[in-house]
């Protein structure tokens, strides 16, 4: 189970769902060869994917290439559906950071095939979030730096003011086709300069108001005995 710091206590983050969204920076859609998308491209990641900060993420046997996308999480406060842009924020509770790990060679297989990204999305521990939950009476996020560097070396660094779809836009659309509950979490998108990660890699990500969260990297080989 996860929890991380809210306000005066604690909140402990069990969505019945986490909904991504692709291709919401251009560069990034560009990096990856696609268009910008005209409406949102929405996936789901499994809540088995979650893990808090300070944990490892483990690199899945089966693929060659695992990449990190840093994100601007936000966090459903109360259940809502067909909910319009104009009343979004009153849906909000707050923001968190979440990494949206990819095995980015099963992706591009999928993709080849036409098929889901439920595999290359889904593995445990593909989700880290972190470090905190910011009340969104306690930030606004419209301009904000985001970022991520491994053992140091600077891989993404943008500001989610480049995001296509703003968050109203976003939860408008997705209550348009599914229920959002309390607790379930929406990641907005990842800017340009994704990349791999190896085994013993540390990583830092930030969003300015947020914080910095850290997590480790694993061979699942490693792991076993
Ligand atoms: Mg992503």
């Amino acid at each position: 189970m996860v929890r991380l710091p809210y306000i005066d206590g604690f909140y402990e983050v069990k969505p019945s769902k986490i909904i991504c969204l692709g291709r919401n920076y251009a560069k990034h859609a560009k990096e990856l060869g696609h268009e910008v998308p005209k409406e949102p491209v929405i996936f789901l990641k499994p809540p088995s994917s979650l893990i808090g900060p300070k944990e490892a993420i483990i690199l899945p046997r089966i693929s060659k290439r695992v990449d990190h996308e840093v994100e601007l999480a936000v966090i459903i406060g109360k259940r809502g559906r067909r909910i319009s842009r104009e009343r979004a924020m009153e849906y909000v509770l707050g923001y968190t950071i979440l990494l949206d790990i990819t095995a980015r060679d099963l992706q591009w297989e999928a993709k080849r095939k036409g098929l889901p990204w439920t595999v290359a999305k889904g593995f445990d521990t593909f989700a880290p979030v972190g470090p905190r939950l910011v009340d969104k009476r306690e930030l606004d996020v419209s301009d904000l730096e985001l970022g991520l560097k491994v053992n140091g070396e600077l891989r993404q660094l943008a500001r989610t003011s480049e995001m296509i779809f703003k968050i109203p836009e976003i939860i408008e659309y997705i209550s348009s086709v599914m229920t959002l509950e309390a607790g379930d979490i929406i990641a907005t998108g990842t800017p340009a300069g994704v990349g791999p990660l190896r085994h013993g890699d540390e990583i830092e990500a930030w969003i300015e108001g947020i914080g910095k969260l850290e997590e480790d990297v694993l061979a699942e080989e490693s792991i076993l005995c």
